[in-house]
C-alpha cells in the first residue's frame, strides 16, 4: 500500500501503556492481578507532568471498569479487543473481528469513538487501515520495527507514515537504532537499559520516540511464577520500576517534550496535510 514518510525534526516522545490482561497471550484463562497498580503508577505520571497514553483491551474494560472510571488524566485509546493465540493472530477474520469488538466494547464505556488503535502483539496489515478508518479511528500505532513476537521487520522504517488514501497515520512504537530491539520495558530489563540510553545521550534519538511498557512488566503476578523458565528471567529481572523512571528522566533531561498519543498525531497529522 503507498504511504509518504512522515519526517519530523521535534525531539518528541510518547509513553504508551497497553492495558490488558496478565501476561496477555501466554495463558488462556484472563486474569488481572498486576491492574492494582495502575493508580499509583498513574499518579506517578501526573506528578511528573509527564502525559500517559494507554491502549486498553476490550476484554479489560469490560472487567475492570471501576478502576478506570477513578482515573481522570491518561489518554485512552482501543487495544483491540484481546490478544488472539499467536497461531490464530494473523487471520483476516481474527484481526478484523478484534477492530470491531475492541472498538464496540472501548465506545461502550467512553460513549466515543477511540483516536488511536494498537493491535495485540501489532498482529495488523496495512489492509485493515481501510476499516480502522470507516470506524471512526483517525491513526494506529502497532506496528513494531524490529525484532517482535509478531515477526523480524529489520527493515521496517520507525519513521510515522501518512496512508491515502484512505488518509490515515502509523505511529510505529520505536526500535533501538542499531540493534533493533523493540523501545519497550521488557526489552530494556531483558537486555540492560544502558543499551537505550546511549542513542539519546548521543543525539541519536528517534523523532518521535514511541516508548512502551504493560503493568506486568512493573510488577510480579502468581502467572509470573507460573512462566517457563525463559520468561521468567525476562520477567523477573532488576527492578523494572527504577529502570523505567530512571530512563524516562534521562530521555527528559536531554531536553526531549513529551506529549499524548492526540498531540503526536495532531502534529503529524498537520505535517502530511501538506503532501
Ligand atoms: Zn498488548
Amino acid at each position: 500500500m503507498p504511504y509518504n514518510p512522515i519526517v519530523i525534526s521535534d525531539r518528541l516522545a510518547a509513553i504508551t501503556l497497553d492495558l490488558e490482561e496478565d501476561h496477555a497471550g501466554f495463558y488462556d484463562i484472563l486474569s488481572y492481578e498486576a491492574t492494582a497498580s495502575l493508580p499509583e503508577m498513574v499518579g506517578w505520571f501526573e506528578k511528573n507532568r509527564i502525559p500517559l497514553s494507554i491502549f486498553v483491551a476490550g476484554n479489560f474494560i469490560e472487567r475492570n471498569s471501576q478502576i478506570l472510571e477513578g482515573l481522570s488524566s491518561p489518554e485512552f485509546h482501543s487495544h483491540g479487543y484481546w490478544h488472539p493465540p499467536l497461531d490464530r493472530m494473523w487471520q483476516t477474520e481474527v484481526r478484523q473481528r478484534n477492530i470491531r469488538d475492541g472498538i464496540a466494547a472501548f465506545e461502550s464505556f467512553f460513549k466515543r469513538k477511540p483516536a488511536g488503535y494498537r493491535a495485540g502483539c501489532g498482529a495488523i496489515k496495512e489492509e485493515d487501515f481501510a476499516l480502522l478508518k470507516e470506524s471512526g479511528v483517525e491513526f494506529d500505532s502497532s506496528f513494531f520495527t524490529g525484532i517482535h513476537v509478531s515477526g523480524i521487520h529489520l527493515f521496517r522504517s520507525s519513521r510515522p507514515r501518512w496512508y491515502s488514501p484512505p488518509g490515515f497515520v502509523e505511529i510505529p512504537i520505536s526500535a533501538h537504532p542499531l540493534f533493533r530491539f523493540p523501545l519497550s520495558l521488557s526489552y530494556m530489563k531483558l537486555i540492560g537499559p544502558a543499551l537505550f540510553s546511549f542513542p539519546q545521550q548521543i543525539g541519536w534519538g528517534l523523532h518521535p520516540l514511541v516508548f512502551d511498557f504493560h503493568l506486568h512488566d512493573l510488577v510480579e503476578t502468581s502467572k509470573t511464577k507460573a512462566l517457563s523458565p525463559f520468561w521468567k528471567w525476562v520477567y523477573e529481572r532488576g527492578a523494572a520500576g527504577k529502570v523505567m523512571l530512571d530512563w524516562i528522566s534521562m530521555v527528559r533531561d536531554q531536553g526531549v517534550e513529551f506529549v499524548s498519543m492526540n498531540q503526536l498525531n495532531a502534529r503529524l497529522a498537520a505535517k502530511a496535510r501538506g503532501f
